[in-house]
């Protein structure tokens, strides 16, 4: 990091303390050749995450329309409003934790399956028939024998599943 007024390289931290309710560090520095002091925030960076649709069109995530999406799933099903966002939100940092950034829409149905299992039944097969894309009775049938030979996930599995996750090789 350059110094402003002199654009010495080398500065030391004088103080670094959280800023903007945890979303970045604040650091003073000062320039080790004119003691000049400044200041630099450090933030995480969040690159857009691309969806690959099924006929192979590439949009940006929409969070809100999956929020919209899995409301629709749970309709009546007595999930409260407060889990279907939290579920949103797990599916999003899963899907911000990994190391490429094209996702493509089927992964995506799978993961928020993967948590709709434990919340209803109901609303995991409401999900499925709607998002998994189903050419017969047969394939929707082998899809839900499929994802129920998969443990659900609770919070610890979510961490262990998403740290094995961003270890493996970038695919695109
Ligand atoms: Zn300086």
């Amino acid at each position: 990091m350059r110094c402003p007024v002199c654009h010495h390289l080398e500065n030391r931290v004088l103080e670094s303390r959280s800023a903007e309710s945890g979303q970045s560090v604040r650091r003073r520095r000062e320039c080790l050749k004119c003691t000049h002091r400044f200041t630099t925030y450090e933030r995480i960076e969040f690159a857009p995450i691309v969806v690959i649709n099924q006929n192979g069109e590439r949009q940006s995530f929409d969070r809100s329309k999956l929020l919209r999406e899995v409301i629709r799933a749970c309709d009546r099903t007595h999930v409260p409003e407060a889990e279907v966002e939290a579920l949103v939100s797990a599916v999003e940092a899963e899907l911000q934790q990994r190391t490429y950034r094209e996702i493509e829409s089927r992964e995506i149905s799978d993961l928020v399956l993967q948590h709709l299992r434990s919340l209803s039944e109901i609303a995991y097969i409401r999900y499925a028939s709607v998002y998994c894309d189903f050419e017969n009775v047969e394939s929707f049938v082998e899809t839900l024998d499929r994802l129920r030979s998969k443990p659900p996930l609770r919070d610890t599995e979510i961490n262990r599943s998403t740290e094995a996750e961003s270890a493996e090789p970038s695919r695109v």
